[in-house]
């Protein structure tokens, strides 16, 4: 069986929550990590998640809970409500029942809270490296591992290990590099939107009430609201087909489209 040698770090694709919690999971088992990020800085960008039990215990485990703790909310419940009259349909317990029973939280959290936290841990542990400013082109597998190409200020560099693992998110470079196919357009747009608590909206009664995830459902669309950044703001989805936009995180979008997607439901849409 092939040992991995211990002068060669596991080399690590993408400071995304995957890259950075695989990179932590790795430097608890022993390996040494040097995990390359294209991006220069980490920034504050993208909006809420939902990280259930099983996401929990594992952060529990790297070390990163108390963090994520102080500035993510643990919903009481998860609401259905019919999307065109708000009428709730089912409620599942969450809070301290999800604790119990599953032995872990539910948390809704700021991606950029998550992906912070995970970060600061990263930075206090010796055997990971992290380059950012780091995009990864290329990868040559051959019979000592692996050999990874970076551009790094746009002169190419070299990286040798043994095993290369791709956390280069959902438009993978690194998915290209083989055989698999890639990643295609499932025709479902998901429009986000946070609103701050304070600020004026209307028709935000069963939204911005109370600390639950509440799922809007229409048979041709969904909206997903809950509270993120310590309660202090809520997230909202809507996710409706659409049309493939380019690839990017962040499109602005006029409001009268989202309204058209959500016709059939207008006391959401306000
Ligand atoms: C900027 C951003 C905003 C997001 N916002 C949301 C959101 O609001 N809600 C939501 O549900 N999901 C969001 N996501 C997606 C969500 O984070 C991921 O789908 C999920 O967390 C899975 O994580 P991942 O680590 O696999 O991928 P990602 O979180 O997408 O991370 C992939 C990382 O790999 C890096 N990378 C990509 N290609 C290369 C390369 N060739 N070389 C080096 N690095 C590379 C990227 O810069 C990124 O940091 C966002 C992702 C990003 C990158």
């Amino acid at each position: 069986m092939k040992t991995l040698s211990p002068d060669r770090p596991i080399l690590v694709v993408g400071a995304g929550i995957a890259g950075l919690t695989v990179a932590l999971a790795l430097a608890g088992r022993g390996f040494s990590v040097h995990l390359f990020e294209q991006a220069r800085k980490l920034e504050e960008v993208g909006a809420g998640l939902q990280l259930s039990p099983n996401a929990t215990r594992i952060l529990d485990r790297l070390g990163v809970i108390e963090r994520l703790r102080a500035v993510s909310v643990q919903p009481e419940a998860i609401v259905l409500r019919r999307a065109r009259s708000l009428r709730e349909i089912a409620r599942v317990p969450l809070g301290a029942a999800a604790a119990a029973r599953w032995g872990a939280p539910y948390f809704t959290v700021h991606r950029a809270d998550l992906q912070s936290a995970l970060l600061s841990r990263v930075e206090r542990e010796p055997s990971i490296r992290l380059s950012t400013g780091a995009a990864v082109r290329d990868a040559a597998y051959h019979a000592r591992g692996v050999t990874l190409s970076i551009d790094q200020a746009g002169s190419i560099i070299e990286a040798a290990g043994d095993l290369v693992i791709a956390a280069d998110g959902v438009w993978s470079t690194m998915r290209g590099t083989e055989d698999d196919k890639r990643g295609a357009f499932s025709g479902l747009t998901a429009w986000r939107a946070t609103l701050h608590r304070g600020e004026p909206a209307e028709g935000q009664g069963p939204v911005l009430s109370g600390s639950v995830v509440t799922a809007f459902l229409h048979r041709r669309f969904h909206v997903v609201a809950y509270p993120i950044r310590s309660g202090q703001a809520v997230n909202l989805v809507a996710v409706t087909r659409g049309e493939a936009l380019r690839r990017a995180w962040s499109v602005a979008a006029p409001r009268h489209e989202l309204e058209a997607a959500l016709a059939g439901a207008p006391a959401l849409s306000r």
